[in-house]
């Protein structure tokens, strides 16, 4: 199918998400419907790997509450596919559980950290024509100001900066105007970022050292929004062609 309108395909993914989430079984059959009308078919075999950040041992950047932020990016993670799913293009998960994917001979916390890390580099690899999404949370707790919102980072390969800009502007967009971060480059020490070879971005999906952030981020609903808002972004782009297509635009 040609090419349809970025609006067109954020009122797609929006009916959609309205179904999925809702529960209502009528709703499902009408977002069905519109799924078929207004979802442009992929035009290629580009899949969408989503790595939620951290898991088991390591938790990551912990909230002002306490929560470790590996839980909330395996629920926007795992919101995202059945999202992804139901619109018929069903992502890679590298974890679905809580838990490291280290090599069972890896004993210490270092060992099972680096392990971890080479682990998801080869899976993300081994997948042909892959995209990655890695999803995190951010902290930065003794700021003399207030830091918070969304921050998209992108990878060297052809390919990210373009979905991380897409999807910095439609998290503004959508789900908190007043955030101005630009998507930027992630920095080298970002090991998985660094040494896959296919396009790559990482989002940062808000501060768990922000209060008012931090209360967002751990209600289902936000993590739902994020994940909608993350599936509309990619769904965007493979809906334009710049990742499935070998036509990526020149930066
Ligand atoms: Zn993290």
């Amino acid at each position: 199918m040609k090419y349809l309108g970025n609006g067109r395909v954020i009122v797609a993914s929006a009916v959609i998400i309205l179904g999925i989430w809702s529960g209502i079984r009528h709703r499902m059959e009408m977002a069905s419907s519109a799924a078929a009308v207004l979802l442009p078919a992929r035009g290629g075999d580009t899949t969408l790997v989503l790595d939620a950040g951290h898991g088991g041992e390591d938790g990551g950047a912990v909230s002002l509450t306490g929560i470790p932020e590996s839980g909330i990016n395996l629920s926007i993670v795992l919101r995202m596919e059945q999202l992804l799913a139901f619109c018929g293009d069903p992502p890679l998960l590298l974890r679905r559980e809580d838990r490291s994917i280290h090599a069972p001979e890896a004993r210490t916390l270092r060992e099972k950290k680096i392990s971890d890390l080479h682990m998801r580099v080869a899976m993300v690899e081994a997948q042909e024509n892959a995209v990655l999404l890695s999803v995190h949370q951010n902290s930065y707790p003794n700021s003399q100001k207030r830091c918070h919102g969304a921050q998209v980072f992108y990878g060297k390969v052809e390919g990210s900066q373009v979905l991380a800009e897409q999807t910095q502007a439609l998290l503004r967009s959508t789900l908190d105007p007043e955030n101005r971060r630009e998507a930027k480059p992630i920095p080298d020490s970002v090991y998985l970022m660094d040494q896959v070879t296919c396009p790559a971005v990482l989002v940062e999906c808000g501060f768990l050292s922000d209060p008012q952030e931090e209360a967002l981020l751990r209600t289902e609903r936000y993590q739902t929004e994020l994940a909608m808002v993350l599936t509309a972004a990619w769904l965007q782009e493979t809906a334009d062609g710049r990742l499935n297509q070998g036509g990526y635009p020149i930066q």
